[in-house]
């Protein structure tokens, strides 16, 4: 039995991969399974502000957004990418920041992070929140040459900044 996905009614549907245009699109966990446990789960109740303000002169879009779900963070598996993504380079960003950000998260990691795991790790945060955004926001405005650009190096644009407050 297929599962039905019940839309955002003001979001855009999404019917091909954000990433390559593909489809059938899979469900894409925003934030992976194995992060659950490693933080335990605490409520299920959360509230996301998706705040996007491109930077530069010619730039004047800009997005907010606050969301409350019922839902816990975890559970939330879009459809945003093909399997193909999914399964191919997307995972491969997430197989290399997995060994060592679980032992971190636990606080057991008694190093700091070589320059190699703080691009993987830099890919994996800027690909949650390429599909936090997509997910969240009406008008997305992270644009698709920054997702071409993760999707063929595997690591954000240059000048891909991520604010957390
Ligand atoms: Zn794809």
């Amino acid at each position: 039995m297929s599962k039905r996905k019940t839309k955002h009614p003001d979001k855009p549907h999404i019917t091909k991969c954000i990433f390559c245009g593909g489809v059938p699109l899979s469900e894409t966990h925003i934030w992976p399974n194995w992060l659950r446990k490693v933080i335990p789960k605490q409520n299920n109740h959360f509230e996301l502000l998706n705040k996007a303000v491109p930077i530069g002169p010619a730039r004047t879009d800009y997005s907010e957004s606050l969301q409350k779900y019922k839902r816990d963070l975890f559970s939330k598996d879009p459809l945003l990418a093909c399997g193909a993504c999914n399964g191919g380079w997307m995972k491969d960003i997430e197989d290399k920041v997995v060994y060592f950000l679980k032992q971190a998260l636990k606080g057991e990691l008694k190093r700091q992070l070589s320059r190699s795991e703080q691009a993987a790790l830099a890919a994996w945060i800027a690909l949650i929140t390429i599909l936090a955004e997509y997910e969240g926001n009406k008008i997305p405005t992270i644009y698709h040459n920054i997702l071409s650009h993760i999707r063929q190096y595997a690591t954000p644009t240059d000048n891909f900044n991520i604010f957390i407050g």
